[in-house]
């Protein structure tokens, strides 16, 4: 019986240990992982949800840098970091791994969010989860969701599949290239889920702003995957 009791009392303070610690390491985690500004709306493409009044100021020194550039040597200096993970749904043709390394290249582009903010991919729920997703299925993550475009509801960046292999007609009349509508789509809808809404076209041949629905209409806008500086800065 002694014995016994020994071990129910040995048993009660190693579970009391394991409670007390793993909360403190749960909460610690938590605190990591908590998102730092996501708005908890939709943010849909084919309604005017979303829309700020502000235009970003065009970026002229952007427009000399090189848009092929996926170097991480040229960040300012890192403010902000955020985990995401990265899943796919439906019936997909495109390679996911593919998805994942250039997803990865745009965010961390220093050309981009990645200027001041880290994007890491991890295996378990991340800040955000980015999905590749078959047209059809945009809608089941919410109703604010078309299958025609792609979407950013709540915690989730759903990349429509027939954008990502083909971008948009307006993208391709105005000349634009397929992995240009790739970083464009991945910032745009990171962008939303960062808290931004919709901008508009700041003047006739002027850069797009990221933010701008340049899947839809260009508005005289010279297409852009990149936020401005202006677009970047309000991260901070
Ligand atoms: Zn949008």
């Amino acid at each position: 019986m002694k014995l016994n009791k020994k071990l129910v009392l040995m048993s009660v303070a190693v579970f009391g240990y394991l409670l007390v610690f793993g909360v403190a390491a749960w909460q610690g985690t938590n605190r990591i992982q908590k998102p730092v500004t996501p708005n908890k709306d939709v943010c849909s493409e084919q309604t005017t949800v979303c829309v700020v009044s502000s235009i970003p100021k065009e970026d002229k020194l952007k427009d000399s840098k090189n848009y092929k550039e996926e170097s991480v040597a040229s960040r300012k200096g890192i403010k902000k970091t955020y985990t995401y993970n990265v899943v796919s749904k439906g019936n997909i043709n495109a390679s996911l791994a593919d998805f994942k390394v250039k997803a990865n290249q745009t965010l961390n582009s220093a050309l981009g969010w990645g200027e001041i903010a880290s994007f890491q991919e991890v295996a378990g729920a991340g800040n955000f989860t980015l999905v590749l997703s078959e047209a059809k299925y945009l809608p089941s993550y919410s109703t604010g969701c078309s299958a025609s475009w792609s979407c950013r509801a709540d915690r989730y960046v759903i990349i429509n599949q027939d954008r990502w292999l083909g971008a948009t007609s307006a993208w391709n009349s105005a000349g634009g290239g397929l992995r240009d509508y790739q970083h464009m789509v991945v910032n745009h809808e990171v962008g939303h889920w960062l808290g931004f809404g919709h901008s508009s076209c700041g003047g006739s041949g002027q850069r797009a702003p990221v933010m701008q629905q340049q899947s839809i209409n260009l508005q005289g806008c010279k297409f852009n995957p990149w936020p401005h500086a202006s677009e970047v800065s309000q991260l901070k």
